[in-house]
């Protein structure tokens, strides 16, 4: 989805999901678990206003599992509930309304102490473009038809879905914008397909994923093209660059002159990456961010 994002579009999506926290208890920040940070909106605490939340960690089957658990560390740490979530398949979907009902557990035990009986919990759903957040909505929703918006304050043309007997959700979700002014971001927004790679340089976007790939996951990269060498410094430029060429020669990515295409090469890493072709790969760590070692 390619969306053009400048001040006014900004501003009004930060009004649009401000009207929609009115009618909501809880929202569920939708984050990328293999770029957890790039694929957060920097402004997302302002915006949310200190609505309840609950974050999830999505397209966690393409994610390091090793880092999934991290990553939700993190978050706890940072006082947030956290869910790793698979919403193509559906692995952790239904963990949500019962970690929504804990956060919410003091609210709703006060409402049961006056003898109110407690209504379904209201949710929404934001993130940035791509994330994944039509395919949350459609797994909560399951089979379950969308009940119209006729309840005081939902506005026109919005409904509430039903995701189970006491967890509903607003069936478009809050869409924010990622980090752009940071170049490291669009990088790796660009490597897990969140943003357009029209945007960058295709030779960049690869040479950036190389990068990664030699510092963290070098054993799975070597298996795959049938790499010899590690890089003796991954900092060094013609040295990442040599391991492309490696892969491009292997793939027969060549100019006329044997010279070889890195932008033929860029794709070839990008598409397999992307695949899942080279294992189920995390771009950024919590505490250190992008340790040169390899995840044992
Ligand atoms: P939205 O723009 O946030 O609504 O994102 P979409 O729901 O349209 O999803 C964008 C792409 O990511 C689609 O191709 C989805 O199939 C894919 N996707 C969404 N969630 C997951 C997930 O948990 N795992 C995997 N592997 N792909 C996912």
């Amino acid at each position: 989805m390619a969306i053009q994002w400048f001040p006014g579009h900004m501003t009004r999506a930060k009004r649009q999901i401000q009207e929609k926290l009115k009618l909501i208890d809880i929202a569920i920040e939708l984050l990328d678990a293999r770029v957890p940070i790039s694929s957060r909106n920097p402004m997302v605490d302002e915006i949310l206003l200190g609505k309840p939340r609950l974050i999830i960690l999505n397209k966690s089957d393409l994610a390091d599992p090793r880092m999934n658990e991290q990553w939700k560390q993190y978050f706890e740490h940072e006082g947030h509930t956290c869910a790793i979530v698979d919403s193509n398949t559906g692995t952790g979907v239904q963990s949500i309304s019962t970690l929504a009902k804990e956060i919410l557990k003091e609210k709703i035990d006060k409402q049961i102490a006056k003898g109110m009986r407690p209504r379904a919990i209201r949710s929404l759903i934001v993130g940035i473009p791509n994330v994944g957040k039509s395919t949350l909505i459609n797994r909560l929703a399951g089979r379950s038809v969308a009940i119209t918006g006729d309840k005081p304050g939902v506005t026109k043309g919005q409904q509430w879905i039903k995701a189970g007997a006491d967890f509903e959700l607003l069936d478009t979700p809050g869409i924010l914008w990622p980090k752009f002014e940071d170049q490291m971001v669009g990088y790796r927004l660009a490597i897990t397909g969140a943003i357009r790679e029209q945007i960058l340089n295709l030779d960049d976007i690869g040479y950036y994923a190389m990068k990664m790939l030699c510092q963290r996951y070098w054993t799975t990269l070597a298996e795959r093209y049938e790499l010899s060498e590690p890089p003796a410094d991954c900092e060094d430029n013609m040295e990442i660059v040599r391991i492309m060429e490696e892969v491009g020669r292997k793939r027969g990515c060549l100019m006329s002159g044997g010279r070889v295409d890195l932008e033929k090469a860029s794709s070839i890493i990008l598409r397999d990456l992307r695949a899942g072709k080279l294992g189920r790969i995390t771009l950024e760590a919590p505490y250190d961010d992008m340790p040169v070692r390899e995840v044992e």
